[in-house]
């Protein structure tokens, strides 16, 4: 079942356990069970450390993964292959009693959380968001016998799935009560289960000399450049990494061929730990004010003190704002093709935008539903001519130009679009399952409206060639600015520039 390239890495990895695992399986006369048990028996022929049982789970076919001791709660139902082949891999190491590459503190969080945590996570195997979620799952089930938690891949329970009308992946329950949607990292799952940290911890802190609001490849690249000069830094980051965590593939970033987001984003984070930063994640700056320092309030109500604030806030997906939008969220409407796209197998969506990432999505998705209907606004998609070729020679793609979206309709979930053809103003409507928001990004900057911190009319910030903003001292970087161009390096460049902007700031004041 595994290829040849697969088994080679697995293993080495599997080298790397420390103790025995006893596999727990569940299965019946069906094909899906056939496979999952002879995958499982592959897994057990490579290592000695491996034993195989069969069982009865709540779940067939399904597999759980236990410590020779007695039952660790870690649980796949459906064959962890595709993107959560590194989730089973890190399952089975973790469960040997290999050292997870977590901090101490989040350990120390995870083993205090009392209770009963049964967790359930659904995912397509094409989730480049889901893995992060179920590894972080397993290792908590891993640490705390309080927590269970099973994988469920939605291909191999398709009925579960539809009577739960979960549209996009990873979906978590807890206890049988939805939890939460979408990448999240183990430090954001924690912290919805712990107390959050008194905000006296905050305010107690001596003032910076750099403060950095965002976690991104700008705030980084500024931390580093700051910590570097010798003077004191601090990072809040509402989710260390940025728009780098939504990324598959990176194939631009100069010198590195090709990385994937959450790889480069855990790099980022280790590069910034190697020097002296007072890292804070997990919190949202909420105010900006200059009295005789700069002060930052958190969403908690902590105030930190700074000589120099970089706003390295970033930006995020732009709504389109239409009715059914915000109703219809996680219930066919969706943003990340990637992730969402194989729940919508068979069914017909639309993807609203002819952007890069419109069209982009709309090939991607055509690969995996029955139809795709493309809706651009303009009189020509401002797509690549590279990739409107490839999107015209697909067999499975409309493409409605001139077309501006006037609603998302449904009941429970979305049964339909409609929009307005701009000549005839004629009200159109189309009955599908599924619709793709990808009409770009909107900058991370409302929380300044009433600062003396100038933005353009669509929120960036407005900085001169240091990074410099209107405010003095309030120095930006990245995508929050009227950057005319939104990437990785650029962002890291300019991160570095508005570090070096406010260190000359401090010398000079
Ligand atoms: C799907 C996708 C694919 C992409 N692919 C590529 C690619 O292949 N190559 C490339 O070069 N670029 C790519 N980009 C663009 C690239 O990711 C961005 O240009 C880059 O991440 C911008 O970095 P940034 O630090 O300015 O902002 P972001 O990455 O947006 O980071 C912003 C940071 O600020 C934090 N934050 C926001 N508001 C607050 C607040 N109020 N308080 C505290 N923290 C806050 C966020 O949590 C985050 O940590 C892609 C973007 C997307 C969405």
């Amino acid at each position: 079942m595994l290829d040849a390239d697969i088994k080679q890495q697995l293993n080495q990895y599997l080298q790397l356990m420390e103790g025995d695992v006893l596999i727990k399986i569940s299965v019946e006369s069906d094909s899906v069970s056939a496979d999952m048990l002879a995958f499982v028996e592959e897994l057990a022929s490579m290592s000695s450390r491996i034993t195989v049982e069969k069982t009865q789970l709540p779940r067939t076919p399904s597999f759980s993964i236990n410590r020779a001791g007695g039952d660790t709660g870690v649980t796949f139902a459906g064959i962890p292959l595709g993107h959560e082949f590194t989730s089973l891999v890190l399952a089975l190491l973790q469960v040997s009693g290999r050292a997870p590459k977590v901090e101490q503190e989040v350990i120390d969080q995870i083993k205090s959380i009392r209770g009963n945590y049964e967790f359930e996570t659904y995912v397509s195997l094409t989730c480049h968001n889901c893995p992060d979620v179920v590894q972080a799952l397993n290792l908590m089930s891993v640490l705390n016998p309080s927590v269970t938690h099973t994988m469920i891949d939605g291909a191999a329970f398709k009925a579960e799935v539809e009577s739960k009308d979960i549209m996009a992946v990873p979906s978590v329950y807890l206890n049988g009560e939805f939890f939460g949607s979408g990448r999240m990292t183990l430090e954001e799952i924690v912290a919805k289960l712990v107390e959050a940290p008194d905000a006296s911890i905050f305010n107690d802190k001596e003032p910076f000399d750099v403060l950095v609001v965002g976690g991104g490849p700008s705030g980084a690249s500024a931390a580093i450049y700051t910590a570097r000069k010798g003077i004191r830094t601090g990072i809040i980051a509402e989710r260390f990494g940025g728009q780098v965590m939504d990324t598959v593939g990176i194939e631009n970033f100069i010198s590195v061929k090709y990385t994937e987001g959450p790889k480069l984003a855990a790099s980022l984070e280790e590069h910034v730990k190697e020097y002296n930063v007072d890292v804070m994640k997990l919190q949202r700056a909420t105010r900006l004010e200059k009295k005789e320092l700069i002060e930052v309030e958190l969403e908690n109500g902590a105030i930190l003190r700074s000589k120099t604030v970089i706003l390295s806030t970033g930006a995020r997906w732009r709504n389109i704002g239409v009715p059914g939008e915000e109703e219809f969220k996680n219930k066919g409407v969706a943003y990340c093709p990637h992730c969402d796209g194989p729940l919508f197998a068979g069914k017909d969506v639309a993807v609203i935008g002819g952007g890069n990432s419109g069209v982009e999505a709309a090939i991607d998705l055509a690969g995996i539903v029955r139809h795709v209907t493309v809706i651009e606004r303009n009189p020509e998609l401002k797509a690549d001519a590279v990739l409107q070729k490839r999107l015209y020679s697909l067999p499975n793609v409309t493409v409605l130009k001139n077309a501006v979206t006037k609603e998302i309709t449904g009941t429970d979930k979305v049964n339909g679009i409609s929009y307005i053809e701009r000549g005839s103003e004629e009200v159109q409507h189309i009955e599908l399952q599924g619709v793709f928001v990808q009409i770009g990004l909107v900058p991370n900057t409302e929380w300044l409206q009433g600062t003396e911190v100038e933005r353009t009319g669509s929120g960036e910030i407005i900085v001169d060639n240091r990074g410099a903003t209107s405010l003095p001292g309030v120095f930006a970087a990245g995508d929050c600015t009227n950057s005319p161009f939104k990437q990785i390096i650029i962002s890291m460049g300019s991160g570095a520039t508005a570090a070096l902007g406010a260190f000359d700031y401090l010398i000079r004041n």
